[in-house]
């Protein structure tokens, strides 16, 4: 940094500059008229100067000063200094107010700075899109002028900001919003905004899934109840009565022993690991066995079953999770196909892919059923479902084990026809696949 002007120094000089002109004056006999042109030049001088730092400043807007020497560019070289130490100060703070905007654009929440009377200061992109505010036109706009909500304006009032505030977004009914108001600097609050929606999904998922739990264990526990209350020391049930009983409370225990066994094993699926795809799976053993099983369960029914197996077709994957998938698919069939009816099963290579099918001639399913049939719980036909021991959780189960294997259950019914499911495994999971190789020129 320069010196500090000295008053000294430039008084000596206006007095030694004065003194010679005097004396040149002195010597040509007119020291008035020296003295008076050597004023008249000096005021001159400064004027210039002036003129020059004045066109510096508000004309040419230039940063570098104009050339001077003397006390003038001693002037212009502190002006100088302090804009350019102006401009790195200016430059810092819009990079930390940028800082700060790009830390709040990047959070997954809408940010709202306001003053103490809610007018906004500041708002990110995200409040656009959750709360319809928009930056910069909303700028100095009260808060409580934009969201009219008579709750959201009931909060604001009540100033206790300790707990959230959970309402419908203003510009996407879809949408639940939890509002966060803090102090923030001074005389300042910053809202942000949280799309809660998944949260609420989940939320009323499992509140609904306990519902159909419950409902689905209370029916057997009546029916079960029911006969044991009718049933004790003083009033035995005669031997026919107690056949038809013991047989209610024999299909009713297995309903529940069924739903149980499908939850824990829809609970294991959601609980393991991602698929780690290095076990062998031997599929045709697989649907072998399975075939001896269907066969069993198909006593009563006298479907004709049809096994069309590629016995060379393995793939990788987790086998337990698969059985389950091709189990509920087969068994399905032969529980909704009226008797009598026909049912083929296919486990074929097509391509590098493998393709698993169960086809049958049963009542099919009404279009508005076939894409709600993999949610948990959801039955075409409650009372046939139940009475086919059906716990509504079969093709869940299938559903997630195929997204599971990177594959995806396909339906296709016609009512009064028959039935197809039928997925895909990807080129990835089926063994015996051999890369192509180029052939040599
Ligand atoms: P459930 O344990 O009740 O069988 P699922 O999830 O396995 O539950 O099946 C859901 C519903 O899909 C069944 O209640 C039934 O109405 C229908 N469904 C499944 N497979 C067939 C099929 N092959 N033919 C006709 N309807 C079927």
């Amino acid at each position: 940094m320069r010196q500090l002007l000295s008053k000294r120094k430039v008084y000596t000089k206006l007095f030694l500059f004065y003194c010679f002109i005097a004396l040149v004056g002195l010597i040509s006999n007119s020291l008035l008229l020296a003295l008076l042109i050597f004023t008249v030049a000096l005021l001159l001088w400064h004027y210039h100067h002036l003129f020059l730092m004045d066109k510096w400043l508000w004309r040419d807007r230039k940063l570098s000063p104009p050339i001077s020497e003397g006390l003038w560019g001693h002037l212009f070289e502190g002006i100088y200094y302090l804009q350019r130490r102006d401009r790195r100060k200016r430059r810092e703070l819009r990079n930390v107010v940028r800082r700060f905007r790009d830390g709040a654009e990047a959070l997954p929440e809408a940010v709202v700075v306001l003053r103490d009377d809610w007018s906004i200061i500041w708002c990110n992109q995200l409040a656009q899109i959750l709360v319809g505010l928009h930056w910069p036109a909303d700028e100095g706009q009260r808060l409580d002028n934009l969201i009219r909500h008579p709750d959201f304006l009931q909060y604001l009032k009540a100033a206790k900001f300790d707990q959230p505030l959970e309402l419908t977004s203003p510009v996407n009914d879809a949408l639940t919003l939890e509002f966060n108001i803090m102090p923030y600097g001074v005389e300042q609050y910053l809202l942000i905004v949280r799309d809660i929606t998944q949260l609420k999904q989940l939320e009323q998922i499992r509140k609904d899934f306990v519902a159909n739990v419950s409902h689905e264990l209370r029916t057997p526990l009546t029916v079960l109840q029911g006969y044991l209350e009718v049933m004790d020391d003083e009033h035995l049930p005669d031997k026919a009565m107690w056949k038809k009983a013991h047989n209610v409370m024999l299909d009713q225990t297995k309903r529940m022993d069924a739903l149980v066994q499908q939850l824990l094993t829809l609970s294991r699926i959601e609980a393991s690991a991602r698929v780690q795809f290095d076990a062998e799976v031997d599929v045709p053993a697989m649907l072998l066995q399975l075939e001896q099983e269907a066969q069993t369960v198909n006593r009563d029914k006298q479907h004709t079953l049809v096994f069309d197996i590629d016995p060379t077709l393995k793939v990788t994957g987790v086998t337990e999770e698969l059985r389950s998938a091709f189990s509920n698919l087969v068994i399905n069939a032969i529980k909704y196909t009226q008797e009598g009816g026909y049912i083929q099963v296919s486990w074929q290579r097509q391509h590098v892919k493998a393709v698993f099918s169960v086809n049958d001639n049963g009542p099919g399913i009404a279009p508005q059923h076939v894409k709600r049939l993999t949610e948990r719980f959801y039955r075409v036909d409650e009372a046939r479902a139940r009475n086919t021991g059906g716990t509504g959780l079969g093709l869940a189960i299938v559903k997630h084990v195929l997204s599971r294997h990177n594959s995806r259950l396909m339906i296709f019914s016609e009512p009064g026809k028959g039935s197809s499911f039928s997925f895909t495994l990807p080129p990835e999971l089926v063994l015996g696949n051999t890369k192509k190789r180029s052939r040599p020129l």
